[in-house]
């Protein structure tokens, strides 16, 4: 079916078997929001779960929650995700943030290669993942060094190498990195890797067991619509488990938490990540935003992503041949995470016009436009009217 009228767009979403996911989500009137990749929006689901949790959870059953449910919510929300990323339910644990959560990981994985002194990772990875590798390393005495590309880190592996740390989708190309492969090249040097999947998760198929992963973290409030600051999910490879040691023991990762006993024994399993008394709230909002996903195939769900954003680019072909407009995202749409990157001199000023005509979008340092093209909620009316803005001011500019 070809998307070049605005009328074809539209018949395309009357037939897309997706179509109404949208319902569960309260968009507000008047906008096309292209930060789903961001921050989620609210969903019918995720209002009515934190409401129970409020009303009968915490209101009527007080206390009593704690062992009839909420207690297990860290590791119930792990098991609901790892079919997302292609884990093992017992692999996924929800718990704090992604950034605390890098943290964890970078710390236990490099106490299992003690030998191994050097982190490796890309100069553009996200700002949280380089700020936490920096300090890790520095408490941990390893030393991190900053690939410019992939040739330069596949080079860098070596038997000093302890493990690499690298972002599944980059946050500002939206380029995915070949997890199989990179992943593999680290395993023969004898490293280990960490993924972070916060712009992939819901958006991009992961198949962590596929690709023999170590571990990997990851937000829920951007694709999966957690809600504002979201529980992070932690992955490890079953069979790494009884090995690893994350430094920030608190009781909720103890083996007997209520033996309170005076000295740390990691629980069994994927549970020794936890740490401190989990926000039962954030949890609750999760919980429901993940019922969205039970009634979506995934495979159409992720088909779907790659149809809007080769329509957006297609839309936007013109501006791109006449070098008005760059494409800051890969072509190859195999390569490609949700979102679209869009680069050009006054990238903060389109975004701002945009935004006035109610077509969200952000900008991201030093000339890019993102849009966040988020299959559970965005119609291709939506990118067609988005192209056609960003068209209007561009050509006018
Ligand atoms: C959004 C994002 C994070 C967020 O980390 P928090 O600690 O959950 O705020 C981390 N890494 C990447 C790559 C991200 O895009």
């Amino acid at each position: 079916m070809s998307m070049t009228t605005r009328e074809e767009c539209q018949r395309r979403d009357a037939a897309d078997p997706l179509a109404r996911v949208r319902d569960y989500f309260l968009l507000p009137e008047g906008i096309i929001y292209l930060l789903g990749n961001s921050l989620g929006p609210l969903s019918i689901p995720s209002a009515q779960r934190v409401k129970h949790a409020l009303d009968v959870e915490w209101g009527e059953q007080l206390l009593r929650s704690w062992p009839d449910g909420w207690w297990d919510l860290p590791v119930a929300l792990g098991r609901r995700l790892a079919r997302l990323i292609g884990a093992r339910p017992e692999e996924v644990l929800v718990t704090d943030s992604t950034s605390v959560d890098i943290f964890k990981l970078v710390v236990a994985a490099a106490r299992l290669r003690p030998n191994r002194r050097v982190i490796v990772t890309y100069e553009n990875n996200f700002p949280t993942d380089l700020y936490i590798l920096d300090e890790a390393a520095a408490l941990t005495g390893l030393e991190v060094r900053r690939a410019k590309d992939r040739g330069a880190l596949i080079e860098a592996l070596d038997e000093s190498v302890a493990l690499i740390e690298l972002t599944h989708v980059d946050y500002r190309t939206a380029e995915m990195a070949p997890m199989v492969e990179i992943t593999k090249a680290a395993h023969d040097a004898g490293a280990l890797v960490i993924w972070d999947l916060a712009h992939s998760i819901g958006a991009v198929p992961v198949d962590l067991s596929a690709a023999d992963a170590d571990f990997a973290v990851g937000c829920t409030y951007k694709y999966l619509n957690g809600g504002p600051g979201a529980p992070a999910f932690v992955f490890a490879a079953a069979r790494l488990h009884d090995e690893l040691h994350q430094p920030l023991t608190g009781w909720h990762g103890h083996a007997r938490p209520f033996g309170f006993e005076p000295t740390y024994e990691p629980a069994s399993g994927i549970r020794r990540f936890s740490t401190g008394s989990p926000p039962i709230l954030s949890y609750a909002a999760l919980d429901g935003a993940l019922d969205v996903f039970e009634a979506v195939d995934l495979g159409a769900l992720f088909e779907k992503s790659r149809t809007l954003s080769q329509l957006l680019i297609d839309r936007l072909e013109p501006l791109f041949s006449s070098g008005r407009l760059e494409l800051g995202s890969p072509r190859d749409v195999m390569v490609r995470g949700s979102h679209i990157a869009l680069r050009h001199a006054n990238a903060g000023a389109i975004v701002a016009q945009l935004e006035a005509q109610g077509v969200l979008t952000d900008f991201r340092d030093p000339d890019y436009i993102r849009l966040g093209l988020a299959p559970l909620f965005v119609r291709y009316a939506d990118v067609f009217d988005a192209a056609d803005a960003i068209t209007k001011i561009v050509g006018a500019a």
